[in-house]
């Protein structure tokens, strides 16, 4: 996954709309020299160059090997870079920058997927796995998702052991495998494997936020502080059936569309997070009229429920409030002259952290009321189980100053007076892992680019090549500042 989900678009739309920001200075962060940005962009092209696609083409392990030679050259401990997995062709790296003495605090860990999302050379314009600059921009399969930000991480973490920097606390990076699809996801293995290793007090995870332009000018800086739990539900209704002739009032595709129907017509809870209070509190200031009045009522004790409903009319609102579950596909029926003798649909639901896919399957059973209807889980592998997981999403702290102090001061050195806000994503990226294991995740990539230029898992993908460089600025100074501490 890369970038952020619909609120903040919209968020940002009426931010542009009402207050005019400064033009983009000069950042007066330290400046990169020629040695070191020669390093960043051939470690950016080697990555991109290696396809690490979850086809027979592409190897993660060819990409994770040589980030690992990088790191052993450059006189990191052999015990401190360890390449580890549960297949050769999907190994990870995890990458532990020491503390100087004995630290106090647990570690930072920085979390980048490695693998990238086919691409076909027939679809693209130029050759997706040759990292190509043109007008200003760098081309390849992974430039926005996100070995741009791998790139970024490996060449900062070499920058500060070269400049003998020595941090306060542990800083690891972790280079993943399987975030896009593939039965490896390397995130969840090494947290259910390896805790040791990936163990931290919170994650960076430059794989969801960023920055957004528009027409060049940044216009906001979203951190994704928490975000929703996907799962899909099978429900099936089986029947008799019969011939068509002599219908009967039992029917398999009038009882799954019964249950359709109640589904269509409720709404789960509503509820509100430290995340979602932070950002609906952000919008409320930039609002006008009914709708931030609206914000500011939910935001009371106990929330007016009229202006969650009211706000509850814009569909991207609506899903940061409540668990969303909405049918999505439809199978039934033998023959056009026959009972059905079933009907199928799938649900997908986008969980509100803190409650687990089991109590949702429970409350849309309850929902139903229909002992006839199964509602079974379906796993993103496509198995089908009569229970769904009981781990929940951990309930999200509020935006730790930690965290957003250091990421503010540097974001608006580099932007200023650029608007920073926490955000719950509606989609998914391994974050989900750490905060099922009770770690905090922010995502945050420092990465500028144009709402009407996000290419990620499409076609002739592109990064801006001055976003690099200010997210090169950015990692520096933020893990500097994280490490500090
Ligand atoms: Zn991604």
């Amino acid at each position: 996954m890369r970038f952020h989900s619909a609120p903040v678009r919209f968020f940002a739309v009426i931010f542009a709309a009402c207050i005019s920001l400064p033009a983009v200075a000069q950042s007066t962060l330290p400046t990169v020299s020629p040695a070191d940005r020669a390093e960043a962009v051939a470690i950016f092209k080697q990555l991109i160059e290696i396809n690490t696609t979850d086809t027979p083409l592409g190897n993660v392990t060819t990409a994770t090997k040589a980030m690992e030679k990088r790191f052993l050259d450059a006189g990191f401990p052999a015990a401190d870079v360890q390449l580890i997995g549960p297949n050769p062709r999907k190994m990870n790296l995890v990458v532990r920058y020491r503390a100087a003495g004995t630290p106090t605090l647990k570690p930072v860990l920085f979390l980048c997927h490695v693998d990238v999302v086919q691409a076909l050379r027939s679809d693209w314009h130029t050759d997706p796995f040759q990292f190509i600059e043109k007008d200003g921009y760098w081309y390849g399969r992974g430039t926005q998702d996100m070995k741009d930000s791998d790139a970024a991480l490996v060449s900062t973490f070499l920058r500060l052991h070269r400049e003998g920097y020595k941090p306060k606390r542990d800083l690891i990076l972790a280079l993943t495998a399987d975030e896009e699809g593939g039965k490896f996801n390397g995130a969840h293995w090494l947290v259910q494997n390896h805790r040791d290793l990936v163990d931290a007090a919170f994650v960076i995870n430059p794989d969801a936020g960023g920055v957004e332009l528009k027409d060049g000018r940044a216009v906001i800086a979203a951190v994704e502080a928490t975000e929703k739990v996907y799962a899909d539900f099978q429900l099936t209704t089986h029947d008799r059936g019969g011939h068509s002739s002599i219908p009967r009032p039992d029917n398999a595709i009038y009882e799954l569309t019964t249950a359709l129907n109640k589904l269509a017509a409720y709404s789960f809870p509503f509820e509100l997070n430290a995340v979602t209070r932070t950002y609906f509190s952000n919008l409320a200031d930039r609002e006008t009229g009914q709708t931030a009045a609206d914000m500011r009522a939910i935001l009371q004790a106990p929330p007016d429920m009229a202006a969650a409903a009211r706000l509850s009319q814009e569909p991207s609102f609506n899903s940061n409030f409540r668990t969303t579950c909405v049918a999505t596909r439809l199978f039934g029926g033998d023959a056009n002259n026959a009972l059905p003798q079933f009907a199928q649909a799938i649900v997908n639901c986008r969980i509100f952290p803190g409650h687990s896919p089991e109590q949702i399957r429970q409350q849309l059973i309850a929902l139903f009321g229909d002992p006839k209807l199964d509602v079974k889980y379906q796993s993103d592998a496509g198995v089908v189980s009569d229970t769904a997981p009981d781990r929940k999403a951990m309930t999200p702290p509020p935006p730790i100053k930690a965290v957003f102090v250091p990421l503010t001061r540097i974001t608006q050195e580099i932007w200023p007076g650029l608007p920073v806000t926490p955000i719950m994503e509606d989609g998914a990226t391994d974050s989900i892992y750490f905060a099922q294991a009770g770690i905090p995740s922010y995502g945050y990539s420092a990465i500028a680019l144009e709402l009407n230029d996000v290419r990620a898992h499409g076609q002739d993908e592109r990064l801006p090549i001055d976003s690099y460089w200010k997210s090169i600025d950015f990692f520096y100074s933020f893990a500097k500042a994280l490490g500090n501490e």
